[in-house]
């Protein structure tokens, strides 16, 4: 069905409205061909985000999600589309395929995006003594780093200018530190090891723990 669907749009006009995913799924996503990015209702929830949740939590659950999507996508600057990511810079701000950076600015992003690749490259997966490959993960590795450092900045921005809360009873953890907690949190998980060799060999995304 859902290939079916796929196929069906073939040759037809992009049609902007069309929901991607559906509301329940816990993910979030950009699309470039549509310039969008997507949040379903199923990720505004713990241990993404909760209304209760101290700021610093909420910044470094789905903050850092958001930060990442847009690191995906773009920035409309005097309607000119800035798109962060290996992938994204190729399409323009309609989500037309059209390279419209200047070379000299490309030639700097490659320089760049080469320095997070080999930083990857060096990261082994302890779990199954398997190296991590830098170049198939690299778009999503940017959008990771982008996210968590626009989270971060937007986090000490929001704190700049509101008390800091109380520390949590029982929990001796600063707001620093709970940003963080909670960004690990979100990539916390259990894989065997079949499943971490199929990751690594296939998925966009590194490992939880490496992320
Ligand atoms: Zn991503």
């Amino acid at each position: 069905m859902y290939q079916k669907d796929i196929l069906e749009r073939i040759r037809h006009p992009v049609d902007r409205d069309r929901w991607v995913a559906g509301a329940a799924l816990v993910n979030a996503f950009y699309s470039p061909n549509t310039n969008e990015i997507i949040f379903p209702a199923g990720i505004l929830q713990p241990v993404f985000y909760n209304k209760h949740f101290p700021r610093s939590m909420n910044y470094g659950g789905i903050g850092v999600v958001i930060g990442h999507e847009i690191t995906h996508g773009s920035d409309k600057i005097k309607n000119k589309c800035a798109k962060f990511d290996d992938r994204g810079r190729l399409y323009d701000n309609k989500g037309n395929i059209r390279q419209w950076w200047d070379n000299a600015t490309v030639v700097k992003f490659e320089e760049k995006a080469k320095c997070i690749e080999d930083q990857y490259s060096s990261y082994v997966l302890d779990q199954i003594s398997m190296r991590i490959n830098g170049r198939s993960t690299k778009g999503e590795n940017i959008a990771d780093n982008g996210g968590l450092k626009q989270a971060y900045r937007a986090y000490k921005k929001y704190e700049s200018f509101h008390p800091i809360p109380q520390q949590l009873p029982g929990v001796n953890l600063t707001q620093d530190q709970l940003f963080f907690l909670n960004y690990a949190q979100i990539w916390c998980g259990v894989m065997n090891d079949k499943e971490a060799v199929r990751k690594l060999r296939t998925s966009e995304h590194s490992p939880g723990p490496i992320r």
